[in-house]
């Protein structure tokens, strides 16, 4: 069966590398980013350039997009001279942005209305892992539409699981995030407290890594700590709109998030000191204020 035309939104730290792994399976690949440098690079890489969100549609007949938050999506699709208005009956639209769960049914329903079909489909995973085409992707639709572009989704990823109706992927999201952003708050108190108390942190890690307290957050996030190393990833900025999303949603549902809700207030004090822009492993940074330590390689 011919690989279906595949138009891709939305190029920046996890789209481009996305992109560049669906290239090199062979697709034929169609992308727009409103950042031209980007779209150099993916076009110089063999994909062609579109004009806009539109373009892109009109030469596609699965539209992907990687976007930071709700209203990006939104404007890529229901815009004018966005996805739906150059999308034709039978375009399956995958939303591959971390979003609300109710903003990927609104968008799902306004394709809908145009014949297009929509999954939300986030991913975990981070940089190292869409550039390895290895990400954990989390799929909200209809198990129809999922089977037919399931072997687009596992060229970026390791695994593709289809969860539910639409908005069950960014539901999932959002338990990964809660997850992700607490696991770091841990190793990063855990690892402050040893270092004021004079351990070497390296040590520690080393210790600890293959029991209980071992986890991927552990092995991603400590040693980018020991080198002082808090370029993004993925950025506070970012994992703020997942737990907003999370603290919303939470609220909508009726379930107490104390956790979360503490972690958020962690956040949104690195912002205010200027570190948005930097990985969430920079949350440790929060505590090594507080306690006048530095977790960093002793020797
Ligand atoms: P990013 O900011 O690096 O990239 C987003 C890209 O979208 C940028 O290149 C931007 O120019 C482009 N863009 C914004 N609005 C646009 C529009 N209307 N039309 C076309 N292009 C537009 O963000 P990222 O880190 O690649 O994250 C993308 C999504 O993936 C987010 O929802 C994020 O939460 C999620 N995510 C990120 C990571 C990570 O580690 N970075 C991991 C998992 C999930």
């Amino acid at each position: 069966m011919a690989k279906k035309k595949i138009g891709f939104i939305g190029l920046g730290i996890m789209g481009k590398p996305m992109a560049m792994n669906l290239l090199k399976a062979g697709y034929s690949l169609t992308v727009y980013d409103i950042r031209p440098e980007p779209v150099k690079e993916v076009v110089a890489a063999g994909a062609a350039e579109g004009r806009c969100s539109e373009d892109v549609a009109e030469k596609s007949e699965v539209v992907i997009t990687m976007l930071p938050n709700s209203p990006d999506v939104k404007d890529a699709v229901l815009s004018k001279h966005g996805v739906l208005d150059g999308a034709k009956t039978g375009t399956i639209l995958i939303d591959m942005s971390s979003i609300a769960p109710l903003v990927a049914k609104e968008v799902a329903a306004k394709a809908a209305e145009k014949g297009v079909e929509m999954l939300d489909a986030p991913v975990s995973g981070g940089e190292p892992k869409a550039i390895d085409g290895t990400l954990s992707i989390m799929v909200g639709g209809k198990k129809e539409i999922f089977h037919q572009v399931e072997d687009i989704l596992k060229v970026m990823g390791a695994s593709a699981v289809l969860v539910g109706d639409i908005g069950s992927g960014n539901m999932t999201k959002l338990a990964n995030q809660i997850i992700v952003a607490l696991n770091i708050a841990a190793m990063s108190e855990a690892m402050v407290l040893a270092t004021k108390a004079g351990v070497d942190p390296e040590k520690v890690y080393k210790a600890i890594r293959g029991g209980l307290a071992g986890s991927t957050v552990l092995d991603a996030k400590v040693p980018l700590a020991l080198d002082g190393n808090f370029k993004p990833g993925f950025r506070i900025e970012l994992h703020i709109k997942d737990l907003q999303n999370a603290l919303d949603t939470a609220g909508e549902v009726g379930v107490p998030v104390p956790l979360a809700s503490g972690v958020m207030e962690i956040m949104q004090a690195l912002k205010a000191d200027g570190k948005a822009s930097d990985d969430h492993g920079g949350i440790i940074q929060y505590y090594e204020k507080l306690a006048e330590v530095q977790v960093r390689h002793q020797s």
